[in-house]
């Protein structure tokens, strides 16, 4: 056995049924993603649109690729067409571009809006209150909700990230209020991603249905 599938293994055991694995390989190469793949894995994030849609043209075309960075606006075009999921989009003007994109081609993207939660400053999101403001946009008693305004988009859930602190209850509290927001806004049940290498026990303890974990499989970047 590989490094790459006995790490994929052992994380893998931990993980309920109900939590979708997506193997975050950025900065890794096109081989140990292979590895991955061998070993069954079919869901890949990547947080570069360039070295996205790279790999994306040489690997198996059953995979499903994730964005997980910081996404542009004009750089939105070139993975419209191929993405899975969009996570982290974190502003009205790129559901815009997203939504624009997407009608252009007659594709419906997933994605996922991200919810600032952490004390940290750095990272990016809508904060809870814009959450609110939002939740009156989407259709709650729609089994996948769309925003109305946005034909081209399937908001199917909230990314987060909690604090990078060693305080585990910080941490929890964090990861239980993305939560309470996902059940609030998608009762019906929806994509709630959350959970990295170093915390997603947590995060799968506190609900998440998607964990994105890099260096415990691929080891450091
Ligand atoms: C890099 C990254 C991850 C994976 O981080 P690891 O600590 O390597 O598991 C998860 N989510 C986002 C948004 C990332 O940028």
């Amino acid at each position: 056995m590989s490094q790459v599938s006995d790490n994929i293994a052992k994380i893998r055991e931990t993980l309920p049924e109900r939590v979708t694995l997506v193997c975050v390989s950025k900065f890794q190469s096109v081989g140990l993603i292979e590895q991955a793949y061998a070993a069954g894995e079919r869901h890949f994030g990547e947080s570069r649109v360039q070295e996205l849609v790279d790999k994306h043209r040489q690997l198996p075309s059953d995979i499903h690729w994730h964005f997980i960075g910081h996404l542009q606006t004009n750089k939105v075009k070139q993975i419209v067409p191929f993405v899975a999921l969009i996570h982290g989009v974190d502003s009205l003007r790129l559901l815009d571009e997203i939504n624009k994109e997407a009608l252009k081609i007659g594709r419906v993207v997933p994605v996922l809006l991200e919810v600032h939660v952490a004390q940290e400053e750095t990272k990016s999101g809508f904060s809870v209150d814009e959450m609110a403001d939002l939740a009156p946009l989407i259709e709650l008693n729609h089994a996948a909700p769309v925003l109305r305004e946005y034909p081209g988009l399937n908001i199917c859930g909230i990314m987060g990230m909690a604090s990078n602190t060693d305080d585990a209850e910080q941490v929890r509290r964090e990861f239980r209020m993305l939560a309470t927001i996902a059940k609030n806004l998608f009762p019906h049940g929806g994509v709630l991603s959350m959970g990295m290498s170093h915390d997603y026990p947590i995060a799968v303890e506190e609900g998440a249905t998607m964990v994105r974990i890099g260096s415990s499989i691929f080891g450091e970047r």
